[in-house]
């Protein structure tokens, strides 16, 4: 006989930079009500709109819950879950989590946004069922969370998985934190807008002027989505500056491997979205280049809960 327990449900938050994606999510990681809102100016209005969407969610449910989980693209102090600093809120030390609490009377779990999403797609993503996973999300930067012996590994002082940092070029572009060759200088999103432009300079002219034409057209802004758009449409400058993302990609992916070694590589984030071969390339070069002690099992996958993780992550933080 199959016996089913009972749902336990909790309220899932990811609060971006823009916009807050919220819901009601139940313990198998399914979204029951939903609710999203365009983030107001000003730390006081955003925890104001938190309260007032969680509130109206909860009405909506009508159904207790057991607290309410948020992601924040931020560092977190880990037990007092303050926001130390959130640079696209443009935060400094706001103390979320007693805020919260004192006003919602549930108790309220904050953490990073990248780690909240390995632990979605750990429970109930391409992570299900591994002990052992990296997950890596290339974005504007590169973040990671990292599951190791089934823990999801926080650090000493809750900044563990900044493998966007890692650098694999000491002669290489120097980078936003100030280190040399980091790999998201290369392959994040600010990165391959930054080594385009760098390119654009010091390539001839006849090289340079399609980029440049396209770049025109988009009120002459260099982004990530321009060059990966050019990229696909066979610029050569374009084309160079994604070959080096790759390669940056490998070593880096390589020595995480060697370091952690992960059953399971989890690659997501809009880069990936954009550039969905580089799961494959990823997968061929780590097996070429890191040790095959570490490589023999490993599987290297795309990321599956795509926009949904952040609010069915955030929740999972109450379940377990
Ligand atoms: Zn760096």
């Amino acid at each position: 006989m199959v016996t089913y327990s009972p749902l336990r449900y909790a309220v899932g938050v990811d609060l971006g930079g823009t916009k807050i994606e919220m819901g009601v999510v139940d313990n198998r990681g399914t979204i029951h009500h939903r609710l999203r809102l365009q983030v107001e100016k000003g730390a006081e209005n955003v925890q104001r709109q938190l309260v007032e969407g969680i509130t109206q969610l909860l009405q909506q449910a009508n159904t207790p819950v057991l607290g309410v989980g948020i992601g924040v693209a931020a560092q977190i102090e880990r037990t007092t879950g303050t926001v130390i600093f959130a640079p696209n809120l443009n935060w400094h030390q706001v103390p979320l989590k007693s805020y919260l609490e004192r006003m919602l009377k549930l108790p309220v779990h904050i953490d990073n946004d990248v780690r909240v999403i390995t632990y979605g797609e750990w429970l109930y993503g391409a992570g299900k069922g591994c002990q052992h996973l990296v997950c890596l999300f290339i974005g504007t930067g590169i973040g990671s969370g990292v599951v190791i012996n089934g823990e999801l590994i926080s650090g000493f002082s809750n900044t563990f998985g900044e493998v966007g940092h890692l650098s694999v070029d000491f002669k290489g572009p120097r980078c936003t934190c100030g280190n040399l060759g980091c790999m998201e200088a290369f392959a994040g999103g600010w990165g391959l807008a930054a080594r385009a432009k760098e390119l654009i300079s010091q390539s001839p002219k006849e090289l340079a002027q399609p980029l440049l034409a396209l770049a025109e057209e988009n009120g002459h802004i260099i982004s990530a989505k321009l060059v990966v758009d050019a990229y696909h449409r066979g610029d050569k400058l374009a084309g160079q500056v994604i070959a080096q993302a790759k390669q940056a990609l490998v070593i880096g992916c390589a020595g995480i491997v060697n370091v952690l070694n992960p059953q399971r590589l989890i690659l997501g984030g809009g880069v990936v979205d954009g550039l969905p071969e580089l799961v494959a390339d990823v997968d061929q070069g780590v097996r070429q280049y890191a040790l095959k002690a570490a490589t023999n099992k490993l599987e290297v996958v795309v990321a599956s809960l795509t926009k949904e993780a952040g609010v069915v992550g955030s929740a999972a933080m109450l379940f377990h």
